[in-house]
């Protein structure tokens, strides 16, 4: 049966591991209240705890309802940024502190997921980012040197060796990266709460906070039936901004991408689609991205959203995607169909706000939030508990509205809409 739950669709119907949260409905105290419930709130939460130190999160709506919930699952290490691009905008010290502490943020996540046994179907098998056209392989060229030039253990393979790991003859090459992995990315939301509060720390879920105030040398958090004071303030609100933070919402470029999932694949055939259980995406401008669950189910991904007419139209192309890349498979039955709202900046570097005294945010990790956020996380922490802002590697930046985000926003919708009309017909 056709599942429309287009918010959080398969990963919402398969986590295991939902933590029971009730609402916030008194006063509290905290060394640090935090803002959101992903995985920069929860990592942050998670870090204070285990430093000794008393952390409140207050979650809008539920654990994971944001990106956490509803992205694609590929633990990344580092950005979408080529390593030498991440230098030439941020300088050569945050730059190359940025690529260390992003590079090495798989090894964080694993090792989370290891030391609280989280079940979140966690493989850490590697990465395939293929190339769809030449130009996409000269750039797989470019990013395989500067990352080995780094020491990171990455390897372009040729077309037989990606067309073997990957199932499919469709592209001339991929880059394996194996520092990175697949996860169930709610489930991973579900388990980094559970952590954070065995180690101690409080999460009410359906607890937006309303207001945000300065009373003497603490701050304020009042929710519609409770109020925290805390000394310190993360803001890990992402793409999904509410109540007081929804004006936010202006300081990022909405990019919306959607999935679908087949239903699980038969044995045989499974053998041959990404057989070594890789994530993998490719290096067109308006990306696929494929995966497999545990069950065997094969998820595909593209930019846009599957509202309205545009759920027929990106399940049209999600289907025959499928069967022209793994023509194996026969048919695609999709079973489950999804979108969620990625924030982006114009030059895809996260950014870093420093609010006012013990009041920080870390946002926009472009696409790749599942290692960022976990370690901004903890660094955030780190910085809340003493550290300076210069324990962060990025600039400190002001908070400044994006020029013309809602055209931008339109661009991407329309552009994507319009490519997979036509796209992979013939
Ligand atoms: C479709 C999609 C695909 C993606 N694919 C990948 C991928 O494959 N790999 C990867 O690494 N990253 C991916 N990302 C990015 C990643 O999901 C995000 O970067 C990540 O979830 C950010 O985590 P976060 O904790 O900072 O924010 P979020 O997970 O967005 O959480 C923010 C939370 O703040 C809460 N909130 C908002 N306002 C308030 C308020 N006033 N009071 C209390 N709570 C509030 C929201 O309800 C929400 O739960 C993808 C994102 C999307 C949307």
């Amino acid at each position: 049966m056709e599942d429309k739950n287009i918010s959080h669709g398969l990963w919402d119907a398969t986590a295991t591991g939902k933590p029971q949260l009730g609402r916030l409905g008194r006063e509290q105290k905290a060394d640090v209240a935090i803002i959101g419930g992903g995985y920069t709130g929860l990592s942050a939460a998670l870090h204070l705890s285990l430093a000794g130190k008393s952390a409140v999160v207050l979650e809008a709506n539920d654990v994971g309802f944001g990106g956490a919930g509803r992205n694609v699952g590929l633990v990344n290490a580092g950005l979408w940024l080529m390593p030498e691009d991440v230098i030439s905008l941020v300088g050569q010290d945050h730059g190359q502190a940025l690529i260390d502490v992003l590079g090495a943020s798989p090894d964080l996540v694993y090792g989370l997921i290891e030391r609280y046994n989280i079940q979140c179907e966690a493989w850490r098998h590697g990465t395939l980012h293929c190339a769809d056209s030449k130009a996409g392989y000269r750039a797989l060229q470019q990013r395989e040197k500067q990352w080995k030039e780094r020491g990171a253990p990455v390897r372009l393979l040729d077309r037989d060796e990606a067309a073997q790991k990957i199932g499919s003859k469709a592209y001339l090459g991929a880059l394996l990266d194996e520092r990175a992995g697949t996860i169930q990315p709610l489930a991973y939301a579900y388990g980094l709460a559970r952590a954070a509060m065995d180690e101690g720390a409080m999460i009410y879920a359906n607890s937006p906070v309303t207001s945000l105030e300065k009373e003497w040398d603490a701050w304020r958090l009042t929710t519609p039936e409770g109020s925290v004071l805390a000394k310190s303030v993360i803001i890990a609100v992402q793409g999904y901004p509410e109540a007081a933070f929804k004006d936010q919402v202006q300081n990022i470029v909405p990019f919306n991408y959607f999935q679908f999932a087949t239903k699980p694949l038969d044995e045989q055939i499974l053998k041959t689609v990404l057989p070594g259980r890789n994530g993998a995406w490719d290096t067109n401008l308006l990306l696929s991205s494929y995966r497999l669950d545990a069950m065997g189910r094969l998820i595909i991904g593209s930019v846009g959203n599957v509202e309205d007419f545009a759920w027929n139209l990106n399940k049209a192309w999600a289907k025959r995607s499928l069967e022209k890349i793994f023509p194996q498979i026969g048919e695609a039955e999709l079973e489950h169909g999804w979108y969620g709202r990625i924030a982006m900046t114009p030059n895809h570097i996260p950014r870093f706000h420093v609010m006012g005294e013990n009041l920080a945010m870390v946002t926009c990790y472009n696409g790749r939030g599942i290692g960022p956020g976990t370690v901004f996380g903890k660094l955030l922490a780190e910085y809340m508990m003493g550290g300076s802002p210069k324990d962060i590697p990025l600039p400190v930046s002001e908070i400044t509205p994006v020029s013309m985000r809602f055209l931008r926003g339109l661009f991407y919708e329309a552009g994507s809409r319009l490519y997979h009309l036509v796209q992979r017909r013939i």
